[in-house]
């Protein structure tokens, strides 16, 4: 399987749909990297956290502890954590 260049698009739907999934599945690899290019992205990976976070003091409906874990560590691991 080759890595492949993300629309923020496919970044965006994917990020919604796998939060959960395997931080080094290649899907995720490729999140990444596209995140350190597009700020944009990572703003709206921040925003996405903080409606999850929103989310939690809710008893429901209720995003999973991992989705949570993975938005941050994305975002961790992202170069542009900071903007
Ligand atoms: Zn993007």
């Amino acid at each position: 399987m080759k890595e492949q260049k993300l629309s923020c698009e496919e970044v965006h739907e994917h990020i919604c749909i796998n939060l959960d999934e395997d931080l080094d599945s290649p899907k995720c690899r490729a999140i990444k990297l596209h995140l350190n290019e597009c700020p944009d992205c990572v703003s709206y990976l921040k925003s996405l956290k903080k409606t999850i976070d929103l989310y939690k003091e809710y008893p429901s409906p209720r995003p999973s502890e991992s989705a949570k874990v993975s938005i941050d560590e994305i975002i961790k691991k992202s170069h542009l954590s900071d903007k």
